[in-house]
């Protein structure tokens, strides 16, 4: 499952998010996914629970913020409607070419956590 690998990523991107802050056990996760990203959000937030069960990010949640890929005819402007997942490759008012703005997203945007021992942090030299 494709969404397992990006899911494992984004573990590891988190991890080394609250590692660069200090010790802290991460909570949730929010993560921009675009429409041309080939990522089924419920899958991944399924591939997400299945990957932190039972490991300390257990309970974290995964909350995807949709970025909708838009689509433009150059020549009329119409903006074609498509059913979610198909792509129409000429606008079918003219034919002209169309394009594609945004939905190319896949990045973590937030990483929440609870410090586990600040006293402690302190004490280590709090880098940051
Ligand atoms: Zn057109």
């Amino acid at each position: 499952m494709h969404e397992m690998g990006v899911a494992a990523e984004v573990r590891r991107i988190a991890r080394q998010s609250v590692a660069d802050r200090g010790p802290g056990r991460i909570t949730c996760v929010r993560l921009a996914v675009g429409d041309l990203a080939a990522i089924e959000p419920e899958l991944l937030k399924y591939a997400w629970e299945a990957l932190v069960e039972g490991t300390p990010e257990a309970g974290a949640t995964l909350e995807v913020d949709w970025r909708p890929a838009t689509q433009t005819c150059r020549i009329c402007g119409d903006l074609p409607g498509r059913a979610p997942g198909t792509w129409l490759r000429l606008c079918p008012r003219c034919d002209g070419v169309l394009s594609v703005t945004g939905g190319d997203d896949l990045d973590v945007l937030q990483v929440v956590f609870e410090e586990e021992d600040p006293v402690e942090r302190e004490a280590q030299g709090g880098e940051r």
